[in-house]
């Protein structure tokens, strides 16, 4: 089933659509089976569970976090995260800066908006970032590199919806780039799209999707 999966996803997908196995709340051995099956990316939302698969996974895996993240928590993730999708305060930004200097690293982030209608999803708002970026202490936080967004999109039946959500992520996308990271190779990646929407996201220009139980099955 979970090889089935990925070796199906990985067909379908368009070459440029990175894919995250989200394994969040699943076992080492549902993590090894993908393993098996080429799956190199995984996504994470809890610092320790995050830890505790790290240590006696393969060393290989390039280990995203997709989760909020607490400031206490940074340190034990920091020498080795890949990427980390889930930077919605500059608070989080300035600890992971931090902690990336202390373990000698450059930490790849991508900052995540708020598009979607429920008040409880974590986030920034254009204009933080926008705040944020154009103030001089940016420049201070040299051992992070923002390569790009993330966002998730309202939980809801209404496909509608979710395309216009995804579609004012892209166009964040795309002022920001055009402002500020126009010479920055790296700022190129879109995090939009999970089990239930994905295909809407691939459709509003998604280059990594998280799945979790489209792999995994529920959790
Ligand atoms: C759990 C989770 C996912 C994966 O969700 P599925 O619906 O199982 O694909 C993706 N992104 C984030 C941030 C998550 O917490």
């Amino acid at each position: 089933m979970i090889q089935e999966q990925i070796q199906a996803l990985t067909t379908l997908l368009p070459e440029y659509v990175q894919l995250v196995a989200v394994s969040k709340t699943k076992p080492i051995e549902d993590i090894q089976i993908a393993y098996n099956a080429g799956q190199r990316v995984f996504g994470e939302n809890k610092a320790q569970e995050l830890v505790e698969k790290q240590s006696v996974l393969p060393k290989d895996i390039l280990w995203h976090f997709i989760g909020h993240l607490q400031t206490n928590k940074v340190k034990y993730i920091a020498p080795f995260v890949h990427l980390i999708h889930s930077i919605d305060s500059e608070k989080i930004l300035i600890e992971v800066n931090k902690e990336a200097k202390k373990n000698n690293r450059t930490i790849s982030c991508l900052l995540q908006f708020h598009i979607a209608q429920e008040e409880s999803k974590f986030g920034f708002s254009f204009e933080e970032v926008k705040e944020m970026i154009e103030s001089e202490r940016f420049i201070q936080y040299s051992n992070i590199q923002i390569i790009g967004i993330m966002g998730m999109a309202s939980f809801t039946e209404n496909e509608e919806l979710i395309r216009e959500e995804f579609q004012t992520l892209h166009d964040y996308f795309h002022v920001l780039k055009s402002h500020y990271f126009k010479f920055n190779t790296e700022f190129k990646e879109i995090s939009m799209g999970m089990s239930g929407d994905y295909k809407i996201a691939i459709e509003q220009g998604s280059t990594m999707i998280r799945l979790g139980s489209t792999i995994f099955g529920s959790r």
